[in-house]
């Protein structure tokens, strides 16, 4: 089967990328190699089922495919924040193509959603059925909305079209490969922790996230994409929560470091809590978390200390 991978050279999608080659079926990956790199497809390069061709989403493209995982978007608040206005077309504009590709050839699309459509969320933990408590003028609002615009194109392009759609919404993912200038706090707190530099914690530490280690959520991804019965969205995420303060000593422990802890500025509309209820996601896809934080920061550690040579 042909599966088009949007972001491939990213984190997610480059985990994608590997685990649908493992399962045998041909993989063409489209990046515009924003915040993905070609180190995390060098391992592909002679892949004889994988192909990767530079490609921006906010432009149309023709390809054959039967399935279409769109994961093309900057995730980290500093990158999607960048260029706000490039972030909404990325989600809008190159939604409505991947959309529109999907209709034409009648492949079957699945939309990498987000926890952050819930915004600071009243309702704890969140349930597929909350509406959420996004600020529509906020900095974060390039990207919450723009990924809340994807869900409800996915919806209407089923309703209008037809389109066979799965949406997901990922809560905070982590694991080998994400960028060394991500900022997102894991890759913050253990690139910091291994260099010795001071850890930077965002207000007092206090609000919280649910860790998700990368291999659990691609196969959450996949099982979502290979069912019939639901068409989303489902969340997935590790319900196991946990303060920011804590996942600081944590990695501190884990790293064996000296760094010490700076306090700096809260950014605007940091959510204070957020956790996923993966009920559905354990009902439907019979998906349960397989690594937890503790070893998949492990992991995430010895490939940080690889890509910065620290043994
Ligand atoms: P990432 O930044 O590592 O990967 C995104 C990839 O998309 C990069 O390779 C980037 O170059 C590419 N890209 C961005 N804009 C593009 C465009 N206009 N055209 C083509 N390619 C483009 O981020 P990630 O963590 O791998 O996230 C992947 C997807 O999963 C995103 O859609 C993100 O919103 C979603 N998601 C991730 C998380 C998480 O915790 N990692 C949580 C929720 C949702
Ligand atoms: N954070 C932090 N220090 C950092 C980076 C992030 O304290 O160096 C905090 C951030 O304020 C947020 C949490 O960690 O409360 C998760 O941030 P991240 O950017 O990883 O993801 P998101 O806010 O999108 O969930």
């Amino acid at each position: 089967m042909i599966n088009l991978v949007t972001g491939a050279a990213g984190f997610l999608g480059s985990h994608l990328c590997d685990a649908l080659l493992a399962k045998g079926h041909e993989v063409i990956g489209l990046d515009n190699f924003f915040t993905g790199s070609k180190d995390n497809l060098r391992h592909l390069r002679d892949h004889s089922h994988f192909e990767i061709i530079r490609h921006d989403i906010i432009h149309p493209i023709l390809l054959e495919s039967e399935r279409i995982y769109n994961f093309a978007c900057p995730a980290s608040p500093i990158h999607y924040q960048f260029n706000p206005v490039k972030t909404i077309k990325t989600s809008v504009l190159g939604t409505i193509n991947m959309l529109g590709l999907a209709k034409r050839v009648k492949a079957r699309i699945l939309q990498a959603s987000t926890s952050e459509v819930y915004g600071d969320p009243e309702e704890h933990p969140q349930k597929e059925t909350y509406w959420g408590r996004v600020n529509p003028i906020g900095p974060r609002s390039c990207y919450d909305e723009g990924k809340r615009v994807a869900e409800s194109l996915l919806i209407n392009y089923q309703q209008q079209n037809g389109v066979d759609i799965r949406i997901i919404r990922i809560f905070n993912t982590y694991g080998p490969r994400m960028a060394l200038n991500d900022g997102r706090v894991i890759s913050n707190f253990i690139v910091q922790a291994l260099r010795g530099e001071p850890i930077t914690i965002f207000g007092r530490g206090e609000q919280t996230r649910s860790f998700c280690y990368v291999s659990d959520l691609i196969d959450g991804t996949m099982r979502m994409m290979e069912q019939q019965e639901i068409s989303g969205p489902v969340n997935l995420g590790n319900p196991e929560e946990i303060t920011v303060m804590e996942l600081a000593d944590l990695i501190l422990k884990l790293t064996a470091s000296k760094s010490r802890l700076v306090f700096k500025e809260l950014p605007i509309d940091d959510p204070v809590r957020r956790k996923p209820d993966i009920s559905l996601a354990r009902e439907k896809l019979g998906w349960e978390i397989q690594v937890q934080l503790r070893d998949g920061l492990q992991e995430t550690i010895a490939y940080f200390k690889k890509v910065l040579s620290v043994h």
